[in-house]
C-alpha cells in the first residue's frame, strides 16, 4: 500500500477504512469487517473514541496479528479525542480509555475531533458522552499541549487534527513553544466539497489532507443524513467518467482524491463493496478528467451537526 510521510517522519497509507457507523446495531460488525478489510489489503484504519467499534476493531487487528497476516508496525490505526475531553487533564485518560478497548499499547495517530469543546459528565467517561452540549471554552493550544505530551509518553505515534478551518490551523501553528505540527487535518472532502482553498493551505504548512465521506456519507434506513441532499453516487458526470474507465462511481470518487495528495478514507461495511474500494491503484485520471471533477464541486457539506452550530469554534462558517 502506497504511503505519504508525514511531518514528524511518520508514514500513513493513503487509503484508510472508515469504521464510523450511525447504526448502532452494526457496531458489532466492525470486528469482522475489519478482518475482511485487512485480509483485502487495507492496512490504515480509521475510527474513534465516540464511534463505539474500538472494541471490535481492535479485537479484528490482534486477530490479523495473532494469524500472521499483519504486524502491528503493518497496521496505521487512527483515534480522535471526543469534545467532552478537551480538558487538558482528560486528554490522556480519554487516549487511555480508547487503548483500553483497543487492548492496544498505543495509537498511530490521535485527532482532536473537532475544534470545539462541551462540558464533560459528572462522569467523564460514562457511556452517553454524546448527550453532552452544554459549550465549554477550553483553550485549544492547551488541549493541543496536552496532545504532544501523549506523543512524547509514546501512546500514540502522532497527532493531528480534525474538522479545523485554516484559523483554526494557524492557532496552532503559531502558538509559542509549539512542539509538534499537526500531521494531518481530516475533514469532509469528496466531489461536491472538493476543498481546494483548505487543501492548498495544508499543503504549503506540510500538513496532510485526510478525506472523510469521500463518498458522499451514509444512509440511515435509505434516507440521508442531511434532508434533500444529492446522493453523490450518482452524478451522472461522475457516472460518465467511470464507465469511460470500466469502473464504479466510488472507484473515481477515491481515486481523484488520491491524484490530488490527499489520503482518503471510505467505510463500507459490505465485504464487496470494501474489496471494490481498494481497487484504486490500478488506473489513473487524465487531467481532463480532474479538470471535470473539479468542476463538479457545489460546497456542499453532508455533516453539520446542528448541535455544534452555536459554538463560538464552530469551524465551517469560515469560508474555508
Ligand atoms: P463514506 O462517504 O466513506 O461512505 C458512505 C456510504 O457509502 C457508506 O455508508 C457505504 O455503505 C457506502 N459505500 C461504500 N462503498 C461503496 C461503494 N463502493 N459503492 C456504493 N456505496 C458504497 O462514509 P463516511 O461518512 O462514514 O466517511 C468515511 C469515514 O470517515 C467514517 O467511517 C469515519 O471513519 C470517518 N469520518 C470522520 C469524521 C470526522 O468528524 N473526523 C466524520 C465522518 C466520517 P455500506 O456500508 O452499506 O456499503
Amino acid at each position: 500500500m502506497q504511503s505519504v510521510k508525514l511531518n514528524d517522519g511518520n508514514f500513513m497509507p493513503v487509503l484508510g477504512l472508515g469504521t464510523a457507523t450511525v447504526e448502532q446495531d452494526l457496531c458489532d460488525k466492525a470486528e469482522e469487517i475489519t478482518v475482511t478489510a485487512i485480509e483485502i489489503g487495507f492496512r490504515h484504519i480509521d475510527s474513534a473514541y465516540v464511534y463505539n467499534t474500538e472494541e471490535q476493531v481492535g479485537k479484528a487487528i490482534r486477530r490479523k496479528i495473532a494469524d500472521g497476516t499483519v504486524k502491528r508496525e503493518d497496521i496505521f490505526y487512527t483515534s480522535k479525542l471526543w469534545v467532552t475531553f478537551h480538558r487538558p487533564d482528560l486528554v490522556r485518560p480519554a487516549l487511555e480509555a480508547s487503548l483500553k478497548k483497543l487492548q492496544m499499547d498505543f495509537v498511530d495517530l490521535y485527532l482532536i475531533h473537532w475544534p470545539l469543546s462541551f462540558k464533560p459528565a459528572e462522569d467523564p467517561f460514562s457511556s452517553n458522552i454524546g448527550d453532552c452540549f452544554t459549550p465549554d471554552t477550553v483553550d485549544l493550544c492547551a488541549t493541543w499541549e496536552a496532545m504532544e505530551k501523549c506523543k512524547d509518553a509514546g501512546l500514540t505515534k502522532s497527532i493531528g487534527v480534525s474538522n479545523f478551518n485554516h484559523k483554526q490551523l494557524e492557532l496552532i501553528l503559531n502558538k509559542p513553544g509549539l512542539k509538534y505540527k499537526p500531521v494531518c487535518n481530516q475533514v469532509e472532502c469528496h466531489v461536491y466539497l472538493n476543498q481546494s482553498k483548505l487543501l492548498t493551505f495544508c499543503k504549503s504548512k506540510d500538513i496532510v489532507l485526510v478525506a472523510y465521506s469521500a463518498l458522499g456519507s451514509q444512509r440511515i434506513c435509505g434516507t440521508w443524513l442531511k434532508e434533500n441532499s444529492p446522493i453523490l453516487l450518482d452524478d451522472p458526470v461522475l457516472g460518465e467518467i467511470a464507465r469511460k474507465y470500466n469502473r464504479t462511481p466510488a472507484q473515481v470518487a477515491l481515486r481523484y482524491q488520491l491524484q490530488r495528495g490527499i489520503v482518503v478514507l471510505a467505510k463500507s461495511f459490505k465485504k464487496e463493496r470494501i474489496k471494490e474500494n481498494f481497487q484504486v491503484f490500478d488506473f489513473q485520471l487524465t487531467p481532463e478528467d480532474m479538470k471535470t471533477i473539479d468542476s463538479l464541486n457545489r460546497d456542499f457539506r453532508y455533516t453539520e451537526p446542528a448541535h455544534f452550530k452555536d459554538h463560538p469554534n464552530y469551524p465551517f462558517h469560515e469560508e474555508y
